[in-house]
This record gives structure tokens, sequence and C-alpha cells, in this order.
């Protein structure tokens, strides 16, 4: 039969199994080895439990046994899991839970749907970035397109509208702008010239020096002129040796003033061919249109032309290098006043 001593120590093990605080080992059971053992290993075994059943895996197991076993493989498994949720985090999806049966099953399966759906959106991100590429490239090809046909359309416009050999404006183009401005200035009531000018015996340049030299020529005197003009004057190519200059806001006598000073310059400015510098004049015939009269007239801008093409043939006839005005007089009789050396009249 088990005697009282014995009874007690039972009663001290049922404590360490069940009560929630470790029970003191009193003097005369400390006395017992094997109780004393079975007390310090009860206790450590608690320990570890209470510190697993609060999560956290530390702790050292020093008691050996088959409880104490059990304890270091499940602590072993659980610090696995969680190296392997820091793998699956990092994205490593070949990871797979082997001992923990329902929980195993769970996690496996997981794993196995967050691999499926990382590659299929990882698919789904390639096809978009293709589309993506795809509509970048149709983009940048539309918009070179466009470039290039604004390109040509501008580069068309300026052949159309501009004399190939010097660059001024061609006739239609002057005239187009000629006609424009001309409605602007005289509804301010202001006025402006037209003037028309002729290069003096430029066959005879052609004859002498040749054709290209002439061309040169011209390209040289349409820079001498271009520099010569105001800011808001702007010149055209007539035809041939002739071109057009309109005087913006000029009365007559600027007009005149205007023209013998781009005269001037041409004088002084001979064209350099190989074979040396060489002068050329000019003759001009200078027009007014004046507030009074009707800009309206589909032929208006025509009919000045035509009355400093009449004051440039008698430039011509006065000896040339000359700038004549044309005055239409109300009775439209044509008068046409020398600015250059001589006085006439017709
Ligand atoms: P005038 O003083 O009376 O104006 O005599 P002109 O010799 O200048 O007049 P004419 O009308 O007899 O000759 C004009 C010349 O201009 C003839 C033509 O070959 C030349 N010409 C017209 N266009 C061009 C061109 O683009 N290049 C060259 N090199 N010559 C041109
Ligand atoms: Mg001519
Ligand atoms: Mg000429």
């Amino acid at each position: 039969m088990i005697n009282d001593e014995g009874l007690r120590a039972l009663e001290h093990v049922k404590k360490l199994l069940k009560d929630n605080a470790v029970p003191e080992l009193s003097d005369d059971l400390a006395k017992i080895p094997l109780l004393v053992e079975i007390h310090t290993d009860f206790k450590a075994i608690r320990d570890v439990l209470y510190s697993f059943s609060t999560g956290d895996l530390s702790p050292d197991i020093r008691v050996r046994g088959i409880i104490p076993g059990c304890m270091k493989a499940l602590q072993a498994h659980l610090r696995h899991l969680i190296w392997q949720v820091q793998m699956v985090e990092q994205g490593d999806f070949s990871q797979q839970v082997q001992f923990m049966g329902e929980f195993s099953q769970a996690f496996n399966s997981m794993v196995r749907q967050m691999d499926a759906t990382l590659k299929e959106l990882k698919q789904k991100e390639a096809t978009l970035t293709a589309l993506t590429n795809n509509l970048q490239n149709e983009v940048d090809l539309r918009n070179s397109v466009v470039e290039a046909l604004q390109e040509s359309e501008s580069r068309f416009k300026y052949l159309a509208s501009h004399d190939p050999l010097t660059g001024v404006l061609n006739r239609r183009s002057f005239l187009e702008r000629a006609g424009a401005e001309v409605q602007i200035i005289l509804a301010r009531s202001i006025s402006c010239c037209l003037a028309m000018l002729d290069i003096d015996h430029f066959k005879r340049f052609n004859d002498t020096y040749g054709h290209l030299a002439g061309d040169e020529a011209l390209r040289h005197t349409v820079k001498v002129i271009s520099s010569a003009l105001r800011k808001n004057d702007f010149m055209g190519r007539y035809g041939g040796e002739e071109f057009v200059l309109f005087f913006s806001g000029a009365d007559l006598e600027t007009g005149i003033v205007i023209a013998e000073r781009v005269r001037k310059s041409l004088a002084v400015s001979p064209v350099n061919l190989e074979t040396g510098p060489v002068n050329i004049t000019a003759s001009f015939g200078v027009t007014l249109a004046s507030p009074e009269k009707d800009p309206s007239d589909p032929k208006f801008i025509q009919k000045l032309i035509n009355n400093a093409d009449v004051a440039l043939y008698e430039a011509k006839k006065a000896g040339r290098n000359r700038v004549v005005s044309f005055i239409d007089r109300q009775n439209s009789d044509v008068v046409v006043k020398n600015e250059g050396n001589e006085l006439l009249s017709g």
C-alpha cells in the first residue's frame, strides 16, 4: 500500500500537470531525488509549452524523453514552416508542407493557387505590354505619316507660292497677298504704293555672260532689293526679269523715295561673277493706291500693276535706271512724272 508521503508526492505530480502555477516543492518532498527530477523536468516542459502557446518558438529544450522529443520535433517543423512561408512571400511557390495533415493540404493548395494566379497575371501583363507596344508603334507610325504629310503639304504650298529661282513670291501669290493687304490698308484710310521694276538690258547681260550668270544676277537682284525694303513691304517676281514691290502705308511721295532707295542700292551693288563684278541697274514705275479708290474691284491690283507698268515703260524710254511715277488723273489722262533725270508727260 502507498504511504502518506507517496500520496503527497503523487498529489504534487498531479498539481504539476494541472495547476496554472507551478506548485512549491515542500522541504520533506524535496528530499526525494526522483520527485525533484520529475518536478524539474515538468517545470521545464511547462515553461517551453507556455512559450509555444504564446507563439514563441525560441526556447531551448534541454530535457530528454519522449515528450520533450515530440516538442523538439514540433518546434523544428514549425520553424521550418515559418521559413517556408517566408520563401513563399519571396515568390518561391515550390514550397510544400508535408507534416501537418489538413493544414498541409490547405497550405499546399493555397501556394499552388497563388502560383497559378501569378503565372496568369504575368501572362496577362505580357499580352498587355505587347498590345501597348503595338499601339505605341501604330501611334508613332501615324504621327510620322502626319508629320511627313504636313511637311510635304507646307513644302507644296511653298513651291506653289514661290518663285523657284529667287525664292520670292510668284506672280499669283503676290497678287493674292497684295489684294488682301490693299483692302485692309485702304479700309483704314491709309494709302499704299505698288512699284514694278524691270532689269535694264538684261538680254544683253545674258548674251554677254551666259544664262547661268543671268540667273545669278536675278538672285543677286532679289537679295539686294529685299534688304533695301522696309519690314512690312514685300516683293514678287512678276515674270522674267520683272519684279513687283508693295510699299505698305506709303503715299506716292514715300513710294517714290523707297523705290529710289531700292534703285540706288541695286545700282551700287554689282553682281560678282567668276569673271569679275558686273553692274546691274533697273527701271521702276511707281503707282499709288489711295483711300478714295474702291479696292473691292476684282481687277484693282491688276489695274495698279498696269499703271506701274505704264510708268515703267516711260522710265525705259527716258533712258533706264530711274524711277517714274504714274498719276491717275480724274479725267483718266495718263500723266507720267520722271523722278530720275528728265521730266516727261504723256
Ligand atoms: P530692257 O532694258 O528694255 O528691259 O531690255 P531687256 O534686255 O532687259 O529686255 P528684254 O525683254 O528684251 O529681255 C529680257 C531678257 O530676260 C530675255 C530673257 O532671256 C531674260 N530672262 C528672263 N527670265 C530669265 C531667267 O529666269 N534667267 C535668265 N538668265 N534670263 C532670263
Ligand atoms: Mg522685261
Ligand atoms: Mg529688261
